[in-house]
């Protein structure tokens, strides 16, 4: 079975074997707030609440599937990034893990920076006031059309990724008579997930230009001779859902090696260096993710060190975390349609939506676990698959699931941790229509992002 490696990532697949799953949690009622947002608890009548509404509520009023986001869990984890890095570092939220026009003001309210990697990225964050300056363009294929509109926007850096892209970028920027910030995104020969590292000697993937055999340094030359361009830094992503420091603690020496030789060769100290985004959540109990606070005292102790012993003026440091923010702030709730048991093996739980709006569990193997949410029950745990509406087996929202044996059609069932590349990557397979984003805060909820429609569907199909 191939393992993919893609930036939004994988979740430890290969470490447990085929088959294996967890003992059944000792109470299949308990809520554990490692995974699930801030304010989610229990009633007295045993329905799990959110903001202070019950979820049975929310799905009357909303509808089944439905992403549920947590404001104040949001705000409170955009704040603690923003603080635990505070006023000499930059935090980047990556808008690719989910964005919309309220997350953009809400980011901007909290004081976050703001990633996008497109043309509807972008244009989402200018439609809901986010300052250009505070925005940076990533990309490995970005459109001439997106960088002009970029530059002609304002932007406050393109991340440049190419050497075509430092052609391209230096030549739009002079054709708008602008000089337009940039930094050049390395690799630097490490891959992070989850639990480890790997320290590659080459690097075979499409993003950025290799630190190795001289091409990182060959763009700075390159980037520093273009008139359209002010070269303010170096960037390196290492990968996502990263719990181990040691992968950036790699990234971080290889870039201010870089920065050295940079200074050495052109008497220029370039003042940022941005080490990406990739931190871990938890998607499971078993995961173990660090503060922000740790995070950002473990990263600048890192770069402070490396350019101590490189006697480099410290630069300030940039991160782009997104799961790690909106991740854990959002659920997804579903309504139960059919409990199918297949004798001996286990239970099939399927749900009114699946693959289109979660589809890391088919694609990266992803591990999420999930809880009954419109009651409270005393039943045994079953063994239990929760999966979806579409037309393909592969279509599995929870992989090994442990529910209580009483559940029946009707019921609600929560997925928790889902803030982050579930509704970014959901899509209309089947014709399936995406569901809304409804946030909660202080008792109130609105829909930020509403449900599509047939009407929708069809407006694009022009027959
Ligand atoms: C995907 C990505 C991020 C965010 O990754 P998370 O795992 O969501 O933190 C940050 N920076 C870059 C360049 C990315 O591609």
């Amino acid at each position: 079975m191939s393992r993919s490696a893609h930036p939004a990532g994988p979740r430890h697949a290969d470490v447990l074997p085929e088959g294996h799953y967890s003992a059944p949690p000792a109470d299949l009622n308990a809520l554990d707030a490692k995974v699930w947002a801030q304010t989610v608890g229990r009633n007295d009548d045993g329905v799990v609440t959110v903001g202070g509404i019950p979820v049975t509520r929310l799905a009357e009023e909303f509808g089944t599937p439905a992403y549920v986001l947590d404001e104040a869990d949001f705000r409170a984890r955009a704040r603690a990034w923003r603080t635990a890095f505070g006023p000499d570092a930059d935090v980047f939220y990556a808008g690719k893990a989910f964005l919309s026009r309220a997350v953009v003001r809400w980011l901007n309210e909290e004081g976050l920076n703001l990633d996008v990697c497109s043309g509807g990225e972008l244009a989402t964050a200018l439609s809901a006031g986010m300052p250009a300056e505070r925005i940076a363009f990533h990309g490995n294929n970005k459109s001439v059309a997106e960088i002009h509109r970029a530059i002609e926007a304002g932007v406050g850096r393109i991340v440049l990724d190419s050497f075509q892209e430092i052609v391209r970028v230096a030549h739009t920027a002079q054709s708008l008579g602008k000089r337009q910030k940039v930094q050049i995104r390395i690799t630097v020969g490490v891959e992070a997930h989850t639990h480890e590292f790997i320290a590659t000697a080459h690097e075979d993937q499409k993003f950025g230009i290799p630190l190795a055999g001289g091409q990182a340094a060959e763009a700075v030359r390159r980037a520093l001779q273009l008139d359209g361009l002010e070269l303010i830094g170096i960037h390196s992503h290492i990968g996502s859902q990263i719990f181990d420091m040691s992968g950036f603690e790699v990234a971080a020496h290889r870039v201010v090696g870089l920065l050295k030789d940079i200074r050495d060769e052109h008497g220029v100290e370039l003042p940022e260096i941005d080490l990406g985004g990739g931190l871990g959540i938890a998607y499971t109990s078993d995961d173990d993710p660090r503060e922000p606070h740790e995070i950002a005292k473990a990263l600048t102790e890192i770069v402070t060190r490396e350019c101590e012993s490189a006697r480099l003026r410290t630069p300030r440091i940039s991160v782009e975390p997104g799961r790690a923010i909106v991740g854990p702030t959002a659920f997804t709730l579903y309504e139960v349609g059919t409990v199918k048991q297949l004798d001996g093996l286990r239970t099939y739980v399927s749900v009114d939506g699946g693959m289109s709006d979660n589809i890391r569990t088919a694609l990266y193997d992803a591990e999420y676990s999930v809880v009954l949410v419109s009651r409270a029950s005393d039943a045994q745990p079953m063994l239990a698959r929760v999966v979806g509406k579409h037309c393909e087996s592969g279509d599995i929202v929870v992989k090994d699931a442990f529910l209580p044996a009483d559940l029946a059609p009707g019921d609600l069932i929560a997925v928790p941790a889902t803030g982050a590349y579930c509704r970014s990557m959901a899509s209309n397979y089947n014709h399936v229509l995406r569901p809304p984003v409804v946030a909660v805060r202080d008792g109130a909820a609105r829909v930020i992002v509403r449900r599509e429609t047939e009407e929708d569907l069809l407006r694009l199909d022009v027959g």
